[in-house]
């Protein structure tokens, strides 16, 4: 915010030269100037006695009061964008301000109230910082130097690769296949994409359980089309953000859903081994690329296939679809894709409108590629979605598949109240890997949770 002192009115007339507007405007002005002075000039000596030109100060002066009752308006919106800001920034101040006061009176220890405080306000720090500029780099190495600063160790280029158990503890964690390193505690958080540790915690005769987690394909509309359909034709306001969605229905018992809804957003490829694809969404801060894309994911339940007490039921059917996608198009991260209204009446697609997803799409019977149980129930939702925001179920839209990292579709088991692995007690599974968050901020609390509790 900028602090002006109104009785230093004088200053202002000396420096302003440095004002924002005089900087940005400078050329604009010139050339104003210039061109008037041509035309005076021209009005003196070639036309002095026209009584055309000599009414035109009434007309520069009605100019004048018409383009000042805009800029009133224009003003008046601006002023109450920055009122809505100032009144929500407001209530964050005094919410966590209440809160923090609060916690004295919920019977916590002293290092409790202490954490809760400086929880609070680094949310509201982290929230300053993350709308005024992009300063989250520098917050994240700023804690790593934190944790450097507390004794702790921070070690790149590290891999675990083994696990050495004897009865119910971890004895030792191999690292990059080198030498065992004995351990006393392990937080385990190494994301949903990390089958290698499921597999070697099942190895090491570690229990992990299969877990339901949704699996589909990423819609694109052009975001023009989705602010039409959500904002009923009141298109190009700069105002108004770009429009998203939310879609669910329940579909022959399975919850067919949006998720991961990127408006301005852009189709990411996120496979992690070869011979696979996978598509994910992200949208810039200014969520201004033209294209919005969303995941539309069938639920994936383990009694879904014949065997549900495997642990890798899930996984297994996870990795199969990125397969059939992979194989679909191509040795190469190209993905397959269908036009929406085709996938839906199951036609192959002839062309396509341009994709964000810049690997690039090849067109492919989608609705044959993936297995029924997810086809049959997204061309339904597709349908059903189309009653509740008309005009999405369109050709103009292209499904690209799959989108299959929505979560882990492994859970590896803890103790409620502990927080430690149900059989191993030094083992603290945590965030998104192990089942237990669905985003960065769930993770990061479970983190916190699972330091706490060991
Ligand atoms: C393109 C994209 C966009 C997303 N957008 C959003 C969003 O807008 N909002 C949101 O809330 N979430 C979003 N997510 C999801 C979010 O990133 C995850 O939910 C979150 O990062 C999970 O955190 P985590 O700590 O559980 O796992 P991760 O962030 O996956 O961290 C796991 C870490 O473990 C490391 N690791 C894995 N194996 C080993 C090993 N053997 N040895 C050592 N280290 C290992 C990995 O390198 C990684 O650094 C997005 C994800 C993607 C891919």
């Amino acid at each position: 915010m900028i602090n002006y002192n109104p009785k230093n009115w004088l200053g202002f007339i000396f420096s302003l030269h440095k004002s924002d507007t005089i900087r940005i405007l400078w050329k604009e002005i010139i050339y104003i100037a210039i061109l008037t002075a041509i035309i005076t000039s021209l009005e003196l000596h070639f036309f002095p006695s026209s009584s055309v030109l000599k009414n035109l100060t009434a007309v520069y002066s009605l100019l004048g009061f018409v383009i000042s009752l805009l800029l009133v308006f224009r003003t008046n919106t601006a002023y109450d964008r920055w009122w809505e800001g100032r009144k929500l920034w407001g209530a964050v101040v005094n919410d966590s301000r209440n809160l923090s006061s609060l916690l004295a009176s919920m019977g916590l220890t002293e290092a409790e109230t202490q954490s809760y405080s400086r929880q609070l306000i680094a949310f509201s720090s982290s929230m300053k910082e993350h709308l005024r500029r992009n300063k989250l780099p520098k917050i994240i190495e700023n804690i790593r130097n934190f944790i450097i600063e507390q004794g702790g160790e921070i070690h790149f280029e590290s891999k675990l690769t083994g696990i050495t158990r004897t009865d119910n503890k971890i004895s030792h964690l191999e690292i990059n296949h080198g030498e065992q390193t004995p351990i006393k505690q392990v937080i385990l958080a190494t994301g949903h994409s990390a089958r290698d540790i499921f597999y070697l915690l099942h190895q090491t005769g570690i229990k992990v359980l299969a877990k339901p987690f949704a699996l589909g394909v990423r819609v694109e509309h052009t975001q023009a089309l989705i602010d039409q359909m959500q904002y009923h034709g009141r298109l190009n306001d700069e105002y108004l953000a770009p429009a998203s969605y939310s879609l669910v229905e329940q579909i022959d018992g399975r919850g067919v859903y949006s998720f991961c809804m990127c408006p301005g957003g852009i189709i990411a490829p996120c496979a992690t081994a070869n011979g696979e694809v996978v598509t994910n969404g992200w949208s810039p801060s200014k969520r201004n690329n033209p294209y919005s894309n969303s995941g539309i994911v069938v639920s994936i339940d383990p009694t879904d296939f014949e065997n549900p007490e495997d642990p890798f039921v899930c996984l297994t059917f996870q990795q199969e679809v990125e397969k059939l996608c992979h194989d679909a198009t191509g040795n190469n991260q190209k993905v397959p894709a269908q036009r929406l209204l085709d996938f839906v009446e199951g036609r192959k697609s002839k062309d396509f409108p341009r994709s964000s997803y810049t690997p690039g799409i090849e067109s492919v019977r989608l609705d044959e590629v993936l297995p029924p149980l997810v086809a049959k129930r997204l061309q339904k939702a597709f349908q059903a979605f189309d009653k509740k925001m008309p005009g999405f179920l369109t050709n103009d839209a292209v499904v690209h598949a799959p989108e299959s990292r929505t979560s882990s579709p492994v859970l590896i088991p803890r103790d409620k109240e502990r927080m430690h692995h149900v059989e191993i007690i030094n083992l603290y599974p945590c965030a998104e890997g192990a089942g237990y968050a669905g985003g960065i901020v769930s993770a990061a609390i479970d983190g916190m949770k699972c330091v706490e509790a060991c």
